[in-house]
């Protein structure tokens, strides 16, 4: 770093410059600025906590570690199924925690040895925009031809004080032992990971939520398909049930809803959304646009004052790492002068990782309807029943593509045991417009689970293999 890249205090330097500060290390920020060192641009990367962010410390990957030992306590469980004498002796959750913990540690050291191979500086501290140009932190400025915010999210807490056994995501991540019951609110996406977790390793768990399905952004189908699992699975679940209040008891909480029932539990889950992470940057002083504290960006991820761009979750839209990491990427590459693809949303893949697994990418059937006509689309559903992978695994679930009549496949929905790992080929079907024929065409390799997308595009080109119809 040259000395010009930092003005102190109030200082004028007009020719201080890095080309990029980014506000926030997380997946957005730390995408932008290890693409635009490499594209050889100079760098700040203003960090207040841990460069990572919520997805590497408190988000996808400490999650994704609990649902392992949770798959693999139902795996030890079911050992009988498959022929073998195991028995689960109990669950060490500090040892759970422990290998969590480790994980995201080799995840950390690497995170940071790739920053600084890159050349970046991080600037360690709370940062403001004090200028369009300029963040200040601890009373240092850093100029930059182009900052980048990239601040994240919190967890929303419906006014509600998050202490003792009122947890949000980031706590209950820290757990040092399983409660033996939980509500919790919100069965979106975090909120049936958790619940699906705590089920393996043994919690009594309720879900509560407003809308009329759990997992309500998804396609209906899978909607109610993961309901009838979570039912198999002794999850209880409440949807159109709105919160009303909870209090603390001596065995932990007493939660209300608004149709009168009462349930009590060691602990309360809050799980529903997260908000943007920009009070008190200084943006609305700068005069970036925004709307109930989302920073507005166009799909370059310019916001409306020149030379200030937004990624991650502080955008509207879905909030997933692998989002962040791509607007970020593609805010890069636009500042040294390339032309990347904006990023769309629709062609975001999401894979929700409770037991059984979700995953999808493009449009429901009744989005698809919406935008389209309903007479102008067509859908195929291949049940994995008739999938021997899915059989040898033991799961339930289906493969369904939703596709203009005539025309490219719009929606990949799937959900089963181990299904997340199928999005590759649905985001590649969805994004490159594919149609049933083009994927019909295909030979899916056997026994996998992945034959179950071959067959189900089979089935959609009027050729169905091991489907009826
Ligand atoms: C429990 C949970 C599970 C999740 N699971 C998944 C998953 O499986 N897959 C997936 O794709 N996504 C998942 N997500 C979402 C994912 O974590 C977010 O979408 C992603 O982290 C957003 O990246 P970001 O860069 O926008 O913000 P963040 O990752 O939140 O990073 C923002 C960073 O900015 C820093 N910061 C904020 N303000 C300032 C400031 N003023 N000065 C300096 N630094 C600042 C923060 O300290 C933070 O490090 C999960 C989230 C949670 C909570």
């Amino acid at each position: 770093m040259t000395d010009t890249a930092v003005i102190d205090g109030a200082g004028t330097a007009a020719d201080a410059v890095y080309d990029m500060v980014v506000l926030g290390g997380g997946s957005g920020g730390y995408a932008a600025a290890l693409r635009g060192a490499q594209l050889g641009l100079r760098v700040a990367l203003v960090e207040a906590d841990k460069v990572g962010g919520t997805c590497l410390h408190r988000g996808c990957v400490p999650t994704k570690a609990i649902l392992h030992s949770a798959e693999t306590a139902e795996a030890i469980r079911h050992a009988g199924v498959v022929g073998l004498r195991a028995t689960l002796e109990g669950v060490d959750m500090p040892a759970i925690q422990e290998y969590k913990n480790s994980v995201v540690a080799r995840m950390y050291k690497g995170l940071q040895g790739l920053v600084s191979a890159r050349g970046i500086d991080v600037i360690s501290g709370w940062g403001r925009l004090v200028a369009a140009d300029t963040v200040e932190v601890g009373g240092r400025r850093y100029r930059g031809r182009n900052v980048i915010l990239a601040s994240g999210s919190y967890s929303k807490t419906m006014g509600q004080e998050i202490s003792g056994p009122v947890l949000t995501s980031e706590q209950a991540l820290e757990l040092d032992h399983v409660p033996a019951s939980a509500v919790i609110l919100g069965g979106g996406v975090i909120g049936v990971e958790f619940a699906s977790a705590w089920a393996s390793l043994g919690t009594r768990v309720t879900i509560i939520e407003a809308l009329p399905h759990l997992v309500p952004n998804e396609d209906e189908a899978i909607s109610k398909q993961l309901e009838r699992a979570f039912r198999k699975r002794r999850i209880d679940f409440r949807t159109g049930t709105r919160f009303e209040s909870v209090e603390r008891s001596d065995g932990g909480v007493q939660v209300r809803t608004a149709d009168g029932a009462v349930i009590d539990a060691e602990v309360l889950l809050i799980a529903v959304g997260r908000g943007p992470a920009t009070a008190n940057l200084g943006l609305e002083e700068v005069g970036v646009s925004m709307d109930r504290g989302f920073v507005l960006a166009d799909p370059y991820g310019r916001t409306n004052v020149p030379g200030v761009w937004a990624v991650g979750d502080i955008v509207p839209g879905v909030q997933l790492a692998h989002r962040g990491f791509a607007q970020g990427i593609a805010v890069a590459e636009r500042i040294a002068g390339l032309s990347p693809e904006p990023v769309d949303d629709v062609k975001v893949p999401k894979v929700t990782f409770c037991e059984p697994e979700i995953a999808s990418v493009g449009l429901s059937e009744a989005r698809a309807a919406e935008l389209h006509g309903a007479e102008n689309i067509v859908t195929s559903q291949f049940n994995v029943a008739g999938n021997a992978k899915s059989q040898i695994l033991g799961t339930q679930g289906f493969v369904k593509l939703v596709s203009l009549k005539d025309g490219p496949i719009l929606g990949f929905h799937a959900i089963g045991t181990r299904m997340g790992e199928q999005i590759g080929e649905g985001q590649l079907i969805v994004s490159w417009e594919a149609d049933a024929n083009d994927v019909a065409a295909l030979v899916h390799a056997h026994p996998t689970q992945n034959e179950a997308i071959g067959e189900a595009a089979m089935a959609l080109a009027g050729k169905p293999l091991h489907n009826h119809g």
